[in-house]
């Protein structure tokens, strides 16, 4: 209780109302081992949480969860019987919708691969914590349920969603363009905008692109979609101030869109109209879906980056490019997935990965992006490595255009004091044995 309040003072009022939150939580351990299984009661209890139950396996732990609509689920992953990965899979066809909470003794990168079996099962994953737990910890964590369920949420609604009122969204102009941008490693000047797509819905507010992309898709409004953002983009980047007019546009295409010929042909014609500007757009084409017609493609591609657009892989490392496609086709910008941004600090494999895709990056003559950059140690870390751009909330997040000037003035201020960080603290970050400066 003592370990809350000093968290209470330390975090203010908005903390206080989270804490409360938490001590509503409902909790199964599932812990074999007796006495690690009264230990962390005793550290759940000790957060204030009132609802808790043990389960010693597997098989007990999924009687209890079908009995019962737990918020959170704290697992080991070795037990008897059913272990915690066969756990996992036995609770999605439940359909939990509770969070997972990952604990074991065994090496990181089992608690990894663990974590990767529950997003694939769609399980809310807010953990996975080595053994001994720390209190400090396993609070955190715990108030990450809060943090992921919004999101969830905003995704269920959004299933009852049709392609009428797709129809009525664009019809009536509701699909509008937010911009996120991009700044260069180096020294922190602005590179350019990804146009992001919003959906302003009257009765739901914002809502964003993963709701109702692939319906679009699937319900063949992504030309339309796409023709409109395009258009829109450049007509809201055309009112800002003359000192943004060098700055590039970067807009997503669905791999589909490549075998469209209706969009194929308004493109190149709207780069006519658009004259000095065609240099300054890139083409962003996801590598998480496959490209079904390499040759086409290749072509379609191809004639872009003749008709003077960047074109740029996004999304790398986690879709269906094979090394031959990244070196055969014309990109000029690879995009590293924001989820090797957002482990890369705390896995050393994952911290790997993005080091080998900036080293790619630049044998293959292509800038390397950042996607998801969320806070200073990542800025550092990417810095170090010679990523040249870096986008991300740490920077800014997507926002209407009109909010752009204010946001890249407190970006500058940001970046500013950034700089002026002393080289004792700066030398604490390290990039394997290198220091980063
Ligand atoms: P994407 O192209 O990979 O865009 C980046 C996504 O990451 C955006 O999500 C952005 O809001 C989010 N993001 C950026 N920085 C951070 C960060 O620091 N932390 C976190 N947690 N997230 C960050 P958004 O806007 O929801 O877009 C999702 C996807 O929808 C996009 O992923 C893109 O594939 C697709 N999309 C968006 N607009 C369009 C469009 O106009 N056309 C097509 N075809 N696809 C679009
Ligand atoms: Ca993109
Ligand atoms: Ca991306």
């Amino acid at each position: 209780m003592i370990f809350i309040l000093c968290l209470v003072k330390f975090y203010g009022f908005g903390y206080k109302i989270i804490m409360e939150r938490l001590t509503g939580l409902s909790v199964l351990v599932v812990e074999d081992d007796r006495f690690q299984r009264i230990a962390l009661i005793q550290l759940l209890k000790r957060a204030g949480i009132k609802e808790i139950m043990p389960a010693e396996d597997g098989e007990q732990a999924l009687e209890l969860i079908i009995q019962h609509a737990f918020d959170v689920v704290i697992c080991d992953l070795s037990m008897p019987k059913m272990d915690g990965l066969a756990l996992i899979r036995r609770m999605s066809e439940c359909q939990f919708k509770g969070s997972i909470l990952l604990l074991s003794a065994m090496e990181d990168s089992l608690l990894r691969s663990a974590e990767k079996l529950v997003s694939m099962f769609n399980i809310n994953m807010i953990g996975a914590l080595s053994k001994p737990m720390e209190p400090a910890g396993l609070q955190k964590n715990l108030l990450k349920h809060f943090e992921q369920q919004p999101q969830r949420g905003h995704k269920e609604f959004n299933i009852n969603l049709t392609s009428e009122d797709l129809d009525n969204a664009l019809a009536q102009q509701q699909m509008i363009p937010y911009f996120q941008a991009q700044v260069s490693l180096a020294d922190g000047k602005l590179h350019g905008f990804e146009s992001l797509v919003r959906w302003q819905h009257p009765k739901f507010g914002v809502i964003t692109p993963d709701s109702f992309i692939e319906l679009a898709e699937q319900s063949g409004h992504m030309t339309e979609l796409t023709e409109l953002m395009f258009c829109e983009s450049i007509e809201k980047l055309n009112t800002l101030p003359k000192r943004y007019s060098a700055v590039k546009l970067a807009i997503n295409i669905s791999p589909n869109g490549l075998e469209d010929n209706v969009l194929q042909s308004l493109l190149l014609n709207l780069d006519r109209k658009l004259n000095d500007n065609k240099q300054k757009i890139t083409i962003e084409i996801t590598e998480q879906r496959a490209i079904k017609n390499s040759a086409m493609a290749l072509e379609v591609l191809s004639r872009f980056r003749m008709y003077g657009f960047n074109i740029a892989i996004d999304d790398f490392g986690i879709g269906y490019s094979t090394m031959e496609k990244l070196s055969e086709f014309p990109y000029s910008e690879l995009k590293i997935d924001r989820r090797f941004i957002d482990k890369m600090e705390n896995d050393p494999k994952v911290l790997i990965i993005v080091e080998s895709c900036i080293e790619l990056a630049k044998k293959l003559n292509l800038k390397s992006i950042a996607e998801g950059v969320e806070n200073n140690k990542q800025w550092r870390l990417l810095k170090g490595l010679g990523c040249d751009y870096c986008q991300g909330y740490f920077v800014s997040k997507p926002i209407p255009s009109k909010q752009i000037p204010l946001q890249m003035q407190s970006w500058q201020k940001k970046y500013s004091s950034l700089m002026k960080v002393t080289p004792q603290r700066e030398s604490s970050i390290e990039v394997k044995g290198q220091y980063v400066n």
